[in-house]
């Protein structure tokens, strides 16, 4: 399922490019176009899911393979043994700018706590 008008399925048809990472039937990985890490990834499930309030019990797999493919991105990059951080942003509150559901992986330097 995609959505015509969403940035996210674009990347994935390939309509518009995208610096990707990873690809396989589910999944779909490349790099944040506007960083705020050295290492800045953004995983994303390629069925269109708008909001992580969108999810439900079908998407429980999928949901946990954009944890387990981030962890395996993460070895990749280096950052596995010093660490990153994972963040799923949702709605106004949450900053979420493009509503197809996206972890953000973010590592190669110290983080700070709380986010802003
Ligand atoms: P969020 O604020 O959680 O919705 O995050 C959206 C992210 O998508 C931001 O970090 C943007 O920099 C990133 N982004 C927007 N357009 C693109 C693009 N064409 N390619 C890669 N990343 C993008
Ligand atoms: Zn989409």
């Amino acid at each position: 399922m995609s959505s015509e008008d969403c940035l996210f399925c674009q990347l994935i048809n390939g309509d518009i490019k995208a610096d990707v990472v990873y690809v396989d039937d589910d999944v779909f990985a490349f790099r944040d176009i506007n960083p705020q890490a050295p290492v800045h990834i953004l995983i994303i499930p390629k069925q269109h899911i708008a909001t992580i309030n969108d999810a439900d019990d079908s998407h429980t797999s999928l949901l946990g393979r954009l944890v387990l493919t981030a962890q395996v991105i993460a070895k990749r990059e280096g950052l596995a043994e010093n660490g990153y951080r994972l963040v799923m942003n949702c709605n106004q509150d949450g900053g979420q700018a493009v509503f197809h559901i996206h972890l953000h992986l973010l590592g190669g330097r110290a983080l700070s706590w709380p986010p802003g």
